[in-house]
């Protein structure tokens, strides 16, 4: 019973193994998708406001040519008032001069907003940038890392799983039946314990002496009377006692 008890040990080591891979398997694709939207999300961002600093300068060239018509409307108008004869003209053509003039102004001061609106887009466009590379490249490495590991759990699992077989055989039946029964339903996939320091090493519960002259001897499967797991006396507590 003994030595099916320790083989029990490593086969709970090896189990734990191809739980944290299986387990990977359940989180892997998840996180690998959390990396790729946090990808996203900044290369939208990123194009958001290039595309808006494109904008920007569009709308600049368009207001500059509408600025070039009203100042050659302008030039015409002010050649004009000296071929005017009659006051009324003169006043009518003065109106207009007035209204283009303020027009004028209207898209200069617009062209100026454009201009300072697109250079704080684009000083800030270069800090977006290189924010946006440094995490291409940490995402990129993690995504990659992860999709690695995924791709290579089949061929780890059946590594540990060629050990375990190994190890089996090396088992008395009964023992290893309970173990299998406890891994399913306790917590962690803990179904074998060492006593440490007089107590079950799963929920510490302490151990009655008679207990715990039964457990040294480790002839007979013994159980915790707390949480049922399967208890094996390690060397490590024979110098203890
Ligand atoms: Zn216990």
């Amino acid at each position: 019973m003994r030595e099916s008890l320790f083989k029990l040990l490593e086969l709970q080591e090896i189990d734990k193994e191809i739980d944290i891979l299986r387990q990977s398997q359940r989180d892997f694709p998840s996180e690998i998708e959390q990396l790729q939207n946090e990808l996203k999300t900044a290369r939208d961002h990123l194009d958001a406001k290039q595309n808006e600093s494109e904008e920007l300068e569009k709308n600049r060239r368009t207001l500059e040519r509408d600025l070039d018509t009203v100042n050659q409307d302008l030039a015409k108008h002010q050649e004009r008032l000296n071929e005017i004869t009659t006051n009324r003209e003169y006043d009518a053509l003065q109106h207009e001069i007035e209204a283009l003039t303020i027009r004028k102004g209207e898209l200069e001061s617009l062209i100026l907003e454009t201009i300072e609106s697109f250079e704080s887009i684009t000083s800030k466009l270069e800090d977006d940038n290189t924010y946006y590379k440094e995490i291409e490249k940490e995402r990129g490495e993690l995504i990659k890392e992860l999709t690695d590991k995924l791709n290579s759990v089949e061929k780890n699992v059946k590594k540990w799983e060629k050990k375990h077989a190994a190890i089996e055989p090396n088992v008395e039946r009964r023992p290893l039946s309970l173990y299998n029964r406890i891994r399913r339903v306790v917590k962690g996939g803990v179904a074998v314990v060492s006593v440490q320091k007089n107590s079950c090493g799963g929920c510490f519960r302490q151990l009655a002496p008679q207990r715990l002259v039964e457990a040294r001897r480790g002839d007979t499967l013994m159980r915790c009377e707390n949480c049922g797991r399967i208890m094996v006396w390690a060397a490590t507590e024979e110098a203890a006692a």
